[in-house]
């Protein structure tokens, strides 16, 4: 792996493709554990970012469980806007489901915790939250993921579904800005 160069900002490898699949494996068997026997979840997966961790620990999770997709936005270039727009919502009910929400990652925190009231109203036996990274320092409100793939530094990041404006996610894996890994 070596650097990598988006909008004139250059990114040097930070979190490789095998630790990320080591990880998700282990996430799902968390999920299923957790799962009560019977049980089907529902992830929603939380796009665009989170995609390829969805796909993947969809498939990683060794039990009947269904997917479907919500559309939120909140970041413009490298720092978040503060405002969460609800691009695509959500056609199905969760009412009485147990609900896994995939993010990519989660850093003020303010999608996660938008997303988890509104989802909270249509009245869902559970919800749990499996996020990718997590930025422990950046957090401004009151969020606890139960899933953690990765606690990382207020550092800006791409790969592995996250992006710069759009570019980046197709990138197999994590990514951090030159500047911040000095
Ligand atoms: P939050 O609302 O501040 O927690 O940010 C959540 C969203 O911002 C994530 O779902 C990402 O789309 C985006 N985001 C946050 N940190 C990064 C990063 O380091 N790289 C790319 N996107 C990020
Ligand atoms: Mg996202």
């Amino acid at each position: 792996m070596k650097q990598v160069t988006y909008n004139g900002l250059t990114f040097v490898p930070y979190i490789d493709r095998e630790r990320i699949a080591a990880r998700i494996r282990q996430i799902a068997d968390d999920i299923k554990r957790d799962c009560p026997q019977g049980s089907v979840p529902l992830f929603i997966c939380v796009l665009n970012g989170a995609f390829p961790f969805a796909s993947d620990l969809f498939r990683a999770v060794d039990m009947d469980a269904e997917i479907t997709f919500i559309r939120l936005k909140s970041y413009e270039g490298t720092g978040s806007t503060g405002v969460v727009k609800e691009v695509m919502g959500l056609g199905e009910s969760i009412k009485d489901r147990r609900v896994i929400i995939v993010e990519d990652i989660v850093d003020t925190g303010n999608t996660i915790k938008r997303l988890v009231e509104d989802l909270k109203r249509q009245e869902p036996a559970d919800i749990k939250v499996a996020t990718l990274l997590f930025k422990p320092q950046a957090v401004q409100c009151d969020v606890n993921p139960d899933y953690v793939g990765f606690e990382i530094p207020t550092k800006f990041i791409i790969g592995f579904g996250l992006d710069l404006d759009g570019m980046a996610r197709n990138l197999p894996d994590i990514y951090v800005l030159k500047e911040a890994a000095e």
